[in-house]
């Protein structure tokens, strides 16, 4: 599952090191090398696009290596030999640690580009002392790395589960429900809003299931599992194209990604597989 590794240690300080594992990101897209998507080196791969150690935001420390992050303006071309792909073109060919160290610094460098400026008084923005946050030099206003939460629930009745088809999921696979909270609201308020706003059922008994962060561009996906307390199923036309109950007897929808909090919430779910949570 797309997750920091276990040894990963968080930096807010800037380190020298004379091999980084340095990430550049261009609106989201991450510089690789065209041949084997390896990151750019320090010697030849970052001085060929212009980059140097102080262009790089602490991300951490990973197997000994200081791991850092920048962005590019949207018109940078890649050098011979270097492409910029998306981050969910690497699943399954990037090695699951170093996605997940990516995944950090795609939400650092997301949030470096879109703070430069601070939006109270427009000044530019500076690098706060000790803690990860650019502060304005005029107001003091602090912006931290921008985290969006969403629920996502796994609505079960008997031995069925409830699925949905999104009207604008790009692969148009059957998932759980999911849906961004709203300010001032808890998660289980959430889950029951979009429960009853999605599908227009009722649901009850909350259990949390995991939680994982998702890089596209800085969601914090918190996944439960729900009792169905009533109701008809009525999609929201706007936002469901379709959703019914799966049961054992149903063939299982072509699957989420591997690397996904929604993969793994079906995996300990699916009718007639034995859970591996409960
Ligand atoms: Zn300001």
């Amino acid at each position: 599952m797309l997750q920091t590794p276990a040894e990963f240690v968080p930096l807010m300080t800037a380190q020298g090191h004379p091999d980084p594992i340095a990430f550049v990101f261009r609106s989201g897209r991450l510089l690789v090398r065209e041949d084997d998507l390896t990151l750019p080196d320090s010697r030849v791969g970052l001085p060929l696009h212009g980059l140097h150690a102080e262009h790089f935001h602490p991300v951490g420390l990973w197997q000994q290596r200081y791991c850092c992050t920048t962005f590019v303006d949207a018109e940078l071309e890649p050098q011979p030999g270097f492409a910029f792909v998306q981050l969910r073109s690497l699943f399954g060919s990037m090695d699951e640690p170093l996605l997940g160290v990516a995944s950090r610094a795609a939400q650092l460098a997301e949030w470096a580009r879109t703070h430069r400026f601070c939006g109270h008084c427009a000044n530019p923005m500076q690098l706060a002392s000790g803690e990860r946050a650019f502060k304005c030099p005029a107001c003091s206003m602090v912006a931290y790395p921008r985290i969006s939460p969403a629920m996502m629930v796994l609505i079960k009745r008997g031995d069925e589960i409830l699925l949905a088809r999104h009207v604008v999921s790009p692969t148009g696979r059957f998932s759980a429900l999911a849906g961004f909270l709203e300010a001032g609201e808890s998660i289980e308020e959430a889950i029951h809003r979009e429960v009853m706003e999605e599908v227009g059922l009722r649901v009850k008994d909350l259990q949390y299931f995991g939680s994982q962060s998702w890089p596209f561009p800085h969601s914090l996906m918190i996944a439960f599992t729900a009792e169905y307390a009533g109701g008809e199923i009525t999609p929201d036309a706007s936002e469901i194209a379709e959703a019914r109950w799966f049961g054992p007897q149903d063939a299982r929808p072509e699957a989420p990604p591997g690397v996904s909090i929604s993969s793994l919430l079906l995996d300990a779910h699916w009718p007639g597989a034995r859970s591996t949570r409960n």
